[in-house]
């Protein structure tokens, strides 16, 4: 079997080490000593302990973060020079790529060549894209009026708190962290108490790159009561970006009322995947796999409800059924493994529970429905198909963040366009055809940021990322996460006599 064993767990020494709080470019315990659990999800057990920090420890962060800010070398520094700390931390991020994936793998039990191939790599190229930015921000000048020269200075916010999900730890802080560095801005990261251990490795080699001491300060710990909601109260963080659950999201925006600070929210989603009777059936099949089953369905842009012309449902749900009996699931460590535990067992409950509400609608389960019998540890749920769905239904309205498919059959265009938005979210869509006029228009009607057309779950750094409806607002990646980061502003010189 290709799991990784034990002498081949690269991680190992840093697994070893304690896991504490980076506070102005030192390692420190929380102020309450307290620390918690962090468990491999595959296995139920326990990785490390982890210091859990609180709402004085988010204070000291904000306090270093401000100092980093306002005087320290960060400030001065070139964008050439902070172009090139982005650079180092990349490469340091590539040199350590095995540990890295591993890493990630045994915090969040995602299988080990997503990790490797996937979530490394985009980080990497997400630090390398926002590195690039550093040195292109610009400001403008504006001939409004001769009597005046007006032009416009781009700025760093200031301190900006950050808090993250479990579901891609590494990625989600390489989106948060690419543009908040380039701008110029500094950090308090507050990572998943699920998945806290990627962040503290990757905060171990911004300092080897030299990132000057405040610039990025990690608490890691819990949300509600604690260092997650003392972010996002802070009178003293300038703006919150959070991705998670939308009813954390609405917590986040009422927080901020305190200072009315800036607010990006990524939040869940319900992704219509529509599949027209002349696509390319196959590769439909394919990305309907891909939509719904990476990362175990945890993930905010799944394809959860699969709509399908009723004259192909039946073939393609036999062509869909027999590949996903072949995924083969177990401890993401071992390089064979397509589909890993669930991150928890909270979420393992939360999804068994969602299949039980969809046999209670009247769905017909297509297959899976359950823990697999076979594994007797870890976090599990058989990849599971629900067909006869309406999209009324709870499985097909609410966000079950797991490998759990609504497959609704649909009549004609006007049929699927309308159903397609009969929902709360908007954060992604698909549409398979062969037809370029019928892609466009759906690309153009669905009411969601992302749209992919005879594919799924394609990304790159460039390409901006976020919501509509409950889905959030803001854009992450590309120039528009450089928006979120920046202020505008404009100066007026009297140039009368
Ligand atoms: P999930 O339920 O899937 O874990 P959450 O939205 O609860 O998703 O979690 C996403 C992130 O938000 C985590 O880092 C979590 O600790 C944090 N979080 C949870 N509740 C709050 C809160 N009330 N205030 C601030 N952060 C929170």
């Amino acid at each position: 079997m290709a799991v990784v064993q034990e002498k081949e767990l690269l991680c190992k020494d840093f697994l070893s080490r304690p896991k504490q709080l980076l506070i102005d470019g030192k390692w420190v315990d929380a102020v309450s000593g307290k620390t918690f659990e962090t468990v491999n999800p595959a296995t139920e057990e326990v990785l490390c302990r982890v210091a859990e920090g609180g709402k004085e420890d988010v204070d000291k962060a904000v306090k270093a973060a401000r100092r980093a800010f306002e005087v320290g070398p960060w400030r001065k520094m070139s964008t050439a020079e902070r172009a090139r700390l982005m650079l180092k931390l990349a490469d340091l991020i590539e040199k350590h790529a095995d540990e890295l994936a591993q890493i990630e793998t045994l915090d969040n039990g995602k299988p080990i060549t997503e990790s490797r191939y996937v979530d490394v790599p985009q980080t990497v190229e997400t630090f390398r894209y926002y590195a690039g930015w550093a040195t292109k921000l610009e400001g403008e000048t504006i001939n409004a009026n001769s009597n005046f020269f007006t032009y416009t200075l781009r700025e760093p916010v200031g301190v900006v708190g950050q808090i993250i999900p479990w579901n891609f730890p590494m990625l989600m802080l390489a989106w948060k962290w690419g543009p908040a560095l380039a701008a110029g801005n500094t950090i308090v990261l507050k990572p998943a108490e699920q998945t806290p251990l990627s962040a503290l490795r990757i905060g171990e080699l911004a300092l080897e790159a030299g990132f000057p001491e405040g610039v990025i300060n990690i608490v890691t710990g819990f949300g509600a009561n604690s260092a997650g909601e003392a972010i996002s109260h802070h009178m003293d963080i300038d703006k919150v970006a959070f991705t998670g659950e939308d009813k954390t999201g609405k917590l986040i925006v009422q927080a901020s009322t305190t200072n009315l600070k800036r607010v990006s929210l990524e939040l869940g989603g319900k992704a219509p995947n529509i599949v027209f009777a002349d696509a390319d059936i196959d590769a439909a099949v394919k990305g309907a796999i891909t939509g719904i089953f990476f990362n175990q369905g945890q993930v905010c842009c799944a394809g959860s409800r699969l709509f399908l012309e009723k004259n192909i449902h039946d073939e393609f749900m036999a062509k869909l059924t027999e590949r996903v009996a072949k995924l083969r699931q177990g401890d993401g460590l071992d390089d064979k493994t397509r589909i890993g535990p669930q991150v928890s067992k909270e979420q393992q409950e939360r999804v068994l529970s969602y299949i039980n509400i969809a046999k209670g609608e009247g769905a017909s389960l297509a297959c899976g429905g359950e823990a697999p019998a076979e594994l007797k540890k870890g976090y599990f749920v058989k990849p599971t198909i629900f067909t006869g769905v309406n999209n009324d239904m709870r499985i097909a309205q609410e966000e079950v963040f797991g490998p759990v498919l609504a497959v609704i059959p649909f009549s004609n265009m006007e049929d699927v366009a309308e159903q397609a938005n009969k929902t709360t979210f908007g954060l992604s869509g698909a549409v398979w055809t062969r037809d370029v006029k019928k892609a466009h228009k759906f690309a153009s009607h669905i009411k969601a940021g992302t749209v992919w057309v005879n594919c799924y779950n394609v990304f790159d750094p460039a390409v901006p990322f976020g919501g509509y409806k409950m889905s959030g607002y803001g854009r992450e990646l590309g120039k528009h996460s450089i928006e979120l980061y920046t202020n505008i502003k404009s100066v007026w010189v009297n140039m009368q006599d």
